[in-house]
């Protein structure tokens, strides 16, 4: 591919280094690197949400409902609040608060260390937490699947309660929790929910949100018109709004951006951005690895 970008100097030799150490060289030579995470790369690590890590942790739902993945399960309308908690409780342990840490996750922070970065998220799982990122530089755009917000969003808190949750995983029976165990919002009396974003009634963005929101458009906004490397790792079509069309805008934005995508699937990439968009397809955990030099 013939690249009119003048400034990265890797790229001249990139036809000759493998992906890993394509990658390796990037980061090296960004200024700064902005990082958006998606899916694939929590599967990558092997938090994936098919096959036998949802089948083993969820028979009786799979039985009574067909689901075919964790996905689709975790975002079902449930008949009631003590089915909805028998399934999100066992969910968030698996997902939060007893996932362990994961390889590629540890080998990515390994590759910036000592580098200008930051991360963007949709992931809500507890990977960034277990691999012991620096979590100023991580903005969790889509919420955590350890935070409860009040299903009627009506106010802008989320809660945390590990014990009741380990409680409703230990004493339901036949997918209900107890009654008694349900969590219901201290304002205004309804049902509490995990904290996570849709598409009709948006999240309860608290404090802490805005917190991190902040220091991710103030990253943006100190290293706008360097060489920034917009490196995007497993991210699929789900929700491109949040992270694949704005790294895309920032890179056409941006003379001196350089855009890459780490997927095995191949989505579109804008005309105007294609000569300084560069595409990894292979796999994910295996690039970081190596990348690592490890
Ligand atoms: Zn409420």
């Amino acid at each position: 591919m013939q690249r009119e970008n003048n400034y990265w100097q890797t790229l001249t030799k990139e036809s000759s280094l493998s992906q890993a150490e394509l990658l390796k060289e990037l980061v090296d030579e960004a200024e700064a690197v902005v990082i958006g995470i998606g899916a694939g790369m929590s599967a990558a690590a092997g938090f994936t949400y098919v096959g036998k890590r949802f089948t083993d942790a969820f028979p009786d739902f799979i039985s009574k409902y067909r689901f075919f993945d964790m996905l689709q399960a975790s975002l079902f309308e449930y008949e009631d609040v003590q089915e909805y908690w028998a399934f999100q409780s066992r969910f968030s342990l698996l997902n939060f608060f007893d996932q362990p840490v994961g390889q590629a996750y540890i080998d990515l922070r390994e590759m910036l260390t000592a580098k200008n970065y930051h991360i963007i998220t949709t992931n809500a799982d507890n990977a960034f937490y277990a691999a012991k990122y620096d979590m100023d530089k991580v903005f969790r755009i889509q919420g955590e699947y350890g935070l409860w917000q009040c299903v009627n969003h009506c106010h802008q808190q989320t809660y945390q309660d590990e014990a009741l949750i380990r409680e409703m995983v230990e004493k339901q029976i036949h997918m209900k929790v107890p009654k008694e165990l349900v969590p219901y919002c201290p304002e205004c009396g309804a049902p509490l929910e995990v904290n996570k974003r849709t598409v009709e009634k948006g999240m309860v963005e608290d404090a802490h949100f805005h917190e991190q929101k902040n220091r991710y458009e103030q990253f943006l906004h100190e290293n706008n018109g360097k060489k920034v490397l917009f490196l995007e790792i497993g991210i699929g079509h789900t929700t491109p709004q949040l992270i694949k069309h704005p790294f895309q805008q920032m890179t056409e934005e941006n003379e001196k951006a350089l855009f890459v995508t780490m997927n095995q699937k191949d989505y579109f990439i804008p005309q105007s951005i294609r000569p300084r968009t560069i595409r990894l397809d292979e796999d994910i955990a295996e690039v970081l690895h190596t990348a690592t030099g490890k």
